[in-house]
Parts: structure tokens; sequence; C-alpha cells
């Protein structure tokens, strides 16, 4: 959406609050205490009231903006905007300096919440036919918890960071593409052999087998044919899933003929997060990924803003997440 129709569309924080009253209204009010749809709207007190035991509900109560005070014009609902508007994306800082937002953290809260939705939407999909599989080592900055243990692991390692795999400075993330292979005659000269479709990426706690085979039960469809790099953590996968191929690339420059769209995600999202973010600390990785992965496997889609309207109000945000 060019930013010119958005403002026409909306100008003021009726137009705002309208949308996202109708997009609720779509998913449909369910009251808590009797699980009754049927509900009058106290336009007087921006609430439901259930027509069976007047139990009354907010227009927010239920959605990802559950105990949000932000307004929706000039910060929430422009903010989705701009969040969805690039295939790149904003910093907190960036954006609340575009509003003329007073303050940071809940522009920074929201955002991120935001991501927690785009997260749990992408979530209820698997991916299926031919996929791709490899890990990506991400530059973090340590959480508080995990600085003491790495001060320790310096000290007894003559203040030295591990090299390659397991390095302190980085975290593992595993990436999935789901590719199929190109028509040699149809494909275009300095372009991957293979096309892509979906993409995810989700933090790895460890490069054990039983932590990459839990995961992919959750990601990637049973029927689905995978491609990796013959790494240890992928020895069981014939046990879950139809077909799994291990190519090992003798040359780096081989591997990324094999596995070209885990490489290319892996390389765009590192620079987009140096470029945008300069440093992500270790627990809000995945909420970035959760963004990047979101826009990505909707990079057709005509508007990438009303889908996160969507998901936002059907999404419920709880406050320990
Ligand atoms: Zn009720």
């Amino acid at each position: 959406m060019k930013i010119q129709d958005f403002f026409i569309r909306f100008p003021d924080e009726a137009s705002c609050k309208a949308h996202f009253k109708s997009e609720r209204e779509k998913q449909g009010v369910v009251c808590k205490r009797c699980q009754g749809k049927e509900h009058y709207w106290i336009s007087t007190r921006d609430q439901y009231q259930c027509k069976k035991c007047k139990f009354r509900t907010t227009l927010r109560s239920g959605t990802l903006l559950h105990c949000s005070q932000l307004p929706y014009y000039l910060s929430i609902i422009p903010g989705m905007m701009m969040l969805t508007s690039t295939k790149k994306s904003f910093s907190a800082l960036e954006i609340q300096r575009q509003l003329g937002h007073l303050y940071y953290e809940p522009i920074w809260y929201t955002l991120h919440k935001i991501r927690y939705a785009m997260g749990k939407r992408d979530d209820n999909y698997k991916l299926c036919n031919e996929t791709e599989l490899d890990e990506g080592f991400f530059e973090i900055v340590p959480n508080k918890e995990n600085r003491d243990r790495i001060a320790t692991e310096l000290k007894e390692n003559n203040g030295k960071y591990k090299r390659g795999k397991g390095s302190q400075k980085q975290t593992t993330v595993l990436v999935m593409a789901e590719s199929k292979t190109v028509d040699p005659s149809q494909k275009y000269k300095h372009k991957p052999n293979k096309k892509v479709g979906y993409i995810k990426m989700q933090l790895l706690e460890n490069l054990r087998k039983e932590t990459t085979n839990k995961l992919l039960e959750k990601t990637i469809d049973k029927k689905s044919s995978t491609i990796t790099d013959g790494g240890n953590n992928y020895n069981d996968l014939n046990k879950n899933l139809v077909n799994h191929k291990a190519v090992i690339a003798d040359v780096k420059k081989e591997a990324s003929k094999i596995l070209p769209w885990v490489h290319i995600a892996i390389s765009n999202a590192k620079r987009l997060f140096l470029d945008i973010h300069h440093s992500i600390g270790d627990e809000y990785l995945q909420s970035y990924l959760n963004e990047y992965c979101y826009k990505f496997n909707r990079r057709y889609f005509d508007s990438v803003f009303d889908r996160v309207v969507i998901t936002s109000v059907s999404c419920k945000w709880q406050n320990n997440v």
C-alpha cells in the first residue's frame, strides 16, 4: 500500500479503530464466561456485551492488543503498515521517530507482539514436497544468564571463544526451505537451479539429532522429502520423513548449488539484521526470524498489511509470553 493511500484510508483514530473492530467481528467475538457468540456493541464504553450472560469484553481483550494502552492512530495501525511496507524492516527506534511517538518502549513491545503473532500464524502451516535443511549460525548478544556462563567458560579457555559450531558468540538456527528443481530449459542465467516456496527458521537449542527431529515433527510434513548436507543431527531423518537425501559437498561452492535457498535465506537474513538492528539479544532472535519468514512467505501477496491486522486480531496475547 502506498503511504498516501494509507492515510486516505486511515485519516484518524476512529477509522483505525473501526477497521480493527470490523476485522475482529469477522473472526467472531466469543464470551469468556459462557462461550456465547452473540454480542451487543456498547459504543460509549468500547465494549461488547454478551446477549446471554451480560458479560462484557473490551475491543482489545482476547487479541494481540490485550492490555495495550497505545492509540490505534499514529502508533499501532501505522506501525503495522511500516513493518509490512518493505521486504526489509524498520527498527523500533525508526518507527518511533517516524510516528512522532514520545516513548520507545511501548512501540518496541508492540512490534515484538506483532512478530510473535507472525510466528504463531506461520506455525499453522507445515512445509511439504521437497525441502532443503541446513543450520545457520547467527551472531547474538547473550542475555545476563548466558553472559555469566560464557565468562566462566572464557576463564577456563584462557579468554578465547570456541571456534566454529558451538561458538559462544553465535546461536544455531535450523533453516528449512521448500525448493523444487527448475527445468534446465527454463532456468535463468545467474539464478539458482531451484525454485523456492515457503521457508521456516527456528532456533535450535543444540545440534543433537533428537532436538532436530523434535523440531522437524512440528515444522515439516511427514510425506516430504528432504535434502541436507549430511550433518550428524540429520542421522535419524529417514525414520520420520519419507525420503532423506544427504549430499556431502567437498567444495563450499558446490554446497550452494545443492542447498541454494537455505543459504540465500541465511545470508539475506544476517545482512538484514546487521543493517537494521545492528545487534540482537539471544532471547529476541526468534522474533526477528518470525518477521523475516512471515514476509518472505507472503512476498507475492497483495497486502501484507491487511494480513497482519487479521493475524493480530486472531492471536491471543498473554503477558507471560
Ligand atoms: Zn456470555
